[in-house]
C-alpha cells in the first residue's frame, strides 16, 4: 500500500494494490498545471485509490474534453489525472507520495515538448 498527501495535508489518500506503471508527461498542459518541466504519475486502478481525508477540498478541472485533473483547492497540489472514458484507471501524481516509490518511470509522454532549460 502507498500513502500520499497534498502540501497542506488537507487531502490524504491510500493506494491499495499495485501500481501498473509510472510515467512522466512532458506535455505543455502538465507543465502549466505542475508549474514544472513535467508531470510525474503512477497509473493505478481507480478502485484502489481511496481518499481518506479532504474529499471536500478537492477541486477538479477539465483540461481537455473528457480529461479531468484534480488538485487540492487549499494548497494547489496536483493529485490526479483521469480520462473519464476510461475511469477504471487513474493517474496519481508521484510527487504527492509519502511512501517512497521503489519503481522507476517506464513511460515518457510528449517528449517533443521537453523544455530546453533542463540541466
Ligand atoms: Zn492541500
Ligand atoms: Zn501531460
Amino acid at each position: 500500500m502507498y500513502t500520499g498527501s497534498c502540501l497542506c495535508g488537507a487531502v490524504r489518500y491510500d493506494i491499495h494494490g499495485d501500481v501498473d506503471y509510472a510515467s512522466i508527461c512532458w506535455c505543455t498542459m502538465c507543465q502549466k498545471q505542475h508549474g514544472a518541466a513535467n508531470g510525474p504519475y503512477v497509473n493505478v486502478a481507480s478502485s484502489d485509490l481511496r481518499i481518506v481525508a479532504g474529499l471536500d477540498a478537492i477541486t477538479r478541472y477539465a483540461s481537455s474534453p473528457g480529461v479531468e485533473r484534480a488538485f487540492c483547492g487549499v494548497c494547489g497540489s496536483n493529485l490526479t489525472w483521469q480520462m473519464m472514458d476510461h475511469s477504471d484507471r487513474i493517474a496519481v501524481t508521484l510527487g504527492t507520495f509519502d511512501t517512497p516509490y521503489e519503481g522507476r518511470v517506464t513511460h515518457e509522454l510528449h517528449t517533443e515538448s521537453k523544455p530546453g532549460w533542463l540541466p
